[in-house]
């Protein structure tokens, strides 16, 4: 897969507000962010997109997300509540090609999305 600015991130080449990170995922703060809180969590192995995934990859992916509740539970708004977002492809809005678990909280999100 070509190389992203996450790639840069995950080998600490440019800089980043990271607030989480274990043997598989980086957590960091979105650039441009939607809502108070907005973080990236980003599997260390790269992937580009949802396409792309396989069976192998299904515990790697349910560690991002168990990465995103551990963060959400730690920050302490996991009661008031917060989304979730994987973006696909074009129509997806997705610009960035190496899978990405938007996590969004802090205000009231609306549904649907624009
Ligand atoms: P997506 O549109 O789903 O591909 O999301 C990509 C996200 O990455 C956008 O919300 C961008 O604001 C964010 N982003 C791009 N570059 C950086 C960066 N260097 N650091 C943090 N977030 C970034």
């Amino acid at each position: 897969m070509s190389e992203t600015i996450f790639s840069k991130i995950l080998r600490r080449e440019i800089p980043a507000d990271i607030v989480y990170e274990d043997d598989d995922v980086l957590g960091f703060r979105d650039v441009n962010p939607q809502a108070p809180v907005h973080v990236l969590f980003i599997p260390k192995t790269p992937i580009a997109t949802l396409n792309d995934l396989t069976p192998e990859h299904a515990a790697l992916m349910g560690r991002l997300v168990l990465a995103a509740t551990h963060f959400a539970k730690r920050e302490g708004f996991d009661e008031l509540g917060y989304r979730t977002v994987f973006n696909c492809n074009q129509h997806g809005g997705q610009t960035v090609f190496h899978i990405h678990l938007h996590l969004l909280a802090g205000r009231q999100l609306g549904w649907p999305p624009g």
